[in-house]
């Protein structure tokens, strides 16, 4: 310090510092700093007895320990620092013997400290991993205001980690494991450490498979190799068994595989499925719904409407249902037992409400008409059912289920009316009675579809009754987007004569500003144009 700092300290009244080294003189012996770097520990040198894994829970530990004592103006220090990425910790010290922890996550740590200390200190310091000694230093008679520097331990520690999740795959089949690991550089990615040893060990499933090598040679159940030599395991499973009826039961088709490193050990399953493919086939992707003439209540329009209240199985349209059970030589397997289901989309069909929709059946041997059937395949692998569809617009669903979870197929049939179109906006009417609108409670949020020869009917209709009358026509539901039973009450009757082959349209007394249309006019109009109407409650227009 110069006289002329001094001076400026002095004026901001810091006089303490003018005065220091005279009160202290007798305690301050060396005032130049002075640094050690111990010799036995250099960075060059691996340390292999600390080749320890660590995975996210070890703690690194430098504890001090010190006798003598420390200058009370100097701040002394110790630390544990992560090399290049980032710090670990840092202790100023006021009392010796401290102690520093820090989570071992990296494979490289620097460590040391700097000491104001009186002449005649010793300080020792011992680094832990988990509580075991790795490293001890010892510096008796300590010269004042020291600064040590430790060396930086290179692969230190050391990780490893399996990308290996829960693995399903079928008999016959291999799986392969990626087995990442050992950082040996902070900051740097992950590479194998040519000296890490791993134990594979099959624990559970052995009767279902082993390990093989890179050349498919059967290395059995348990291998140990070093990270030099494996980065990758495979696992092979047997192939099915030939027998009718053959691949796995569906249980005890889990292998459990154990890997161990350093008194680690982490967990993999693979499950097996049975090699045996499991067919659907329809016979016929496309089916009608029920259309206008399945009706059988109400075949011709009459005053009373009447419902049927269940699907009437003896008009819908039927196609044939074929399960078939092959193994991995695609040979037919015999008696395999399955469950297949009737299933539906919900929404489909432009319904846009699920609950109690009806499902297609099955006819039994017995002529029973089931949603869900428990069958067994035949000496050709094969089990044939008639499939009498659900009826309504919309997509069928049918699932089938074997042994096991995995062994599944599906398939879907169409049920739709062909080539109806939706009806768009006109200047002479107006599109009304969809769900979301006022006062509507039919959930069908698309109402208007139809026939080409319906919608070109209904807008010539309407720019006819315009011309006479200047009526802006209200046309209500005509049929859904795949058509079949249009119900308006959501509960999959058919409270709608018709309206199921996109040929009819509801069309209000009232026109959009409210003027009654004359039902005898409106009916010379409709007739005009080829069409059909009856009135009850509304207009209900048919073109054919
Ligand atoms: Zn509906
Ligand atoms: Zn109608």
């Amino acid at each position: 310090m110069s006289i002329r700092s001094c001076h400026r300290l002095l004026k901001t009244g810091a006089c303490v510092c003018f005065f220091l080294p005279t009160l202290l003189q007798s305690q301050v012996i060396i005032r130049e700093r002075v640094e050690i770097r111990p010799q036995l520990d250099t960075p060059s040198v691996p340390i292999t007895k600390q080749l320890l894994m660590t995975i996210n829970s070890s703690v690194l530990r430098l504890d001090l320990s010190f006798s003598g004592s420390l200058q009370p103006d100097y701040p002394s220090n110790f630390y544990i620092s992560r090399n290049a990425c980032q710090s670990g910790g840092l202790i100023f010290l006021r009392d010796p013997g401290r102690s520093i922890s820090v989570p071992a996550l990296a494979s490289a740590y620097s460590y040391g400290a700097t000491i104001w200390a009186f002449a005649g200190a010793s300080a020792t310091f011992m680094l832990y991993l988990d509580g075991e000694l790795l490293a001890r230093h010892d510096y008796p008679n300590l010269p004042a205001k020291a600064r040590y520097f430790f060396p930086h331990y290179q692969q230190l520690f050391e990780s490893f980690t399996f990308v290996a999740g829960d693995t399903l795959i079928a008999e016959g089949e291999q799986a392969t494991f990626d087995i990442n690991g050992v950082t040996n550089a902070v900051c740097a990615p992950s590479v194998w450490h040519p000296e890490l040893q791993m134990t594979l060990t099959i624990v559970s499933g052995q009767e279902l498979g082993g390990f093989i090598d890179e050349n498919g040679d059967t290395l059995g159940s348990s291998v140990i190799r070093k990270g030099s030599e494996m980065k990758q395991i495979r696992f092979y499973a047997k192939p099915p068994k030939p027998a009718a009826g053959g691949g796995s039961a569906g249980t005890g088709n889990l292998v459990v595989i154990e890997t161990a490193s350093k008194g680690i050990t982490r967990t993999v399953k693979i499950r097996i499925k049975p090699g045996l493919k499991i067919k659907l086939v329809v016979a016929d992707k496309t089916l009608q719904p029920l259309g206008d003439s399945d009706n059988k209540d109400n075949p011709d329009l009459t005053e009373k409407e009447t419902r049927p209240k269940v699907i009437d199985f003896s008009r819908v349209k039927t196609t044939t249902v074929t399960v078939k059970v092959v193994d991995s030589e695609e040979k037919p397997v015999s008696d395999y037992d399955f469950t297949m289901r009737a299933l539906v989309r919900d929404a489909s069909g432009g319904h846009d409400h699920s609950e109690g929709r009806p499902t297609g059946r099955f006819v039994t041997e017995e002529n029973d008409t089931l949603a869900e059937v428990e069958g067994k395949t035949g000496a050709d692998g094969e089990a044939k059912y008639t499939y009498l569809c659900s009826g309504i617009g919309g997509i069928d669903s049918i699932f089938v289920q074997g042994r096991t979870p995995y062994d599944t197929a599906t398939a879907t049939i169409t049920l739709k009316v062909g080539d109806l179109e939706l009806m768009t906006d006109g200047e002479h009417y107006d599109l009304v009675g969809a769900y979301g609108e006022s006062g509507v409670n039919s959930q069908h949020r698309v109402n208007h579809y139809g026939t080409p020869r319906l919608i070109q009917k209904l807008k010539a209709l309407a720019d006819s009754v315009h011309a006479d009358s200047s009526y802006v026509l209200r046309i209500n539901d005509m049929s859904l987007q795949y058509g079949g039973p249009f119900d308006t009450e959501n509960d999959w009757d058919t409270p709608h004569e018709n309206h199921r082959e996109g040929v009819n349209a509801d069309v209000s007394y009232t026109d959009a500003r409210g003027k009654r249309i004359r039902e005898k006019y409106f009916e010379l109009k409709t007739n005009k144009l080829g069409g059909k109407v009856k009135s009850h409650g509304h207009f209900h227009v048919t073109y054919r």
